[in-house]
């Protein structure tokens, strides 16, 4: 009984995984449907145009930010439901949100293979100027996505993937 529970919790969370994987770029009615169906807010519509237009491009699927909002949902409703069920509460102990989030992220990340060998074998040369740069400019950064914050915009949490953690980088 107790171990089923925890099956039902995990092809739930993978279901939602799904959904979010097999949308449309930015999100879809069919995955709007499925927010709904958990009481999530989609992001505004001023949100996901600046997300679409920032530097963390997506190749696919729904925002990070509404697949956390969806697994905080599932989440909370097994947590309601665990007393006396330890092997329910041992499952959701071990789940942790900032991983899975990021773990989605990797999956709709365009292929950047070879970009990122260019990058690296010029990093170098490039060094000393953001070195510079660096120096005039702090940036905050997501430390869970690396996603930068935007100082115009207000909000406490990372509006691409969610997480509540920002840290101080060049
Ligand atoms: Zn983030």
């Amino acid at each position: 009984m107790s171990e089923n529970t925890v099956t039902v919790f995990s092809a739930e969370i993978e279901k939602a995984f799904q959904s979010a994987f097999h949308s449309e770029r930015g999100g879809d009615d069919k995955w709007r449907a499925v927010m709904e169906s958990y009481g999530v807010l989609p992001l505004s519509p001023k949100d996901r145009e600046s997300l679409l237009n920032s530097e963390m491009k997506i190749a696919r699927g729904a925002f990070p930010i509404e697949l956390r909002r969806v697994y905080e949902q599932i989440f909370g409703k097994y947590a309601a439901l665990s007393g006396g069920n330890t092997e329910l509460q041992n499952a959701l102990k071990s789940f942790s949100m900032e991983n899975r989030v990021i773990e989605y992220y990797q999956k709709i990340k365009p292929f950047s293979g070879l970009g990122d060998i260019f990058k690296n074998a010029s990093s170098s040369q490039t060094k000393y100027s953001q070195g510079l740069r660096a120096a005039k400019q702090l940036t905050i950064k997501c430390k869970s996505c690396g996603a930068p914050r935007l100082e115009e915009m207000q909000y406490d949490n990372c509006l691409f993937c969610g997480s509540p953690l920002f840290v101080k980088s060049e």
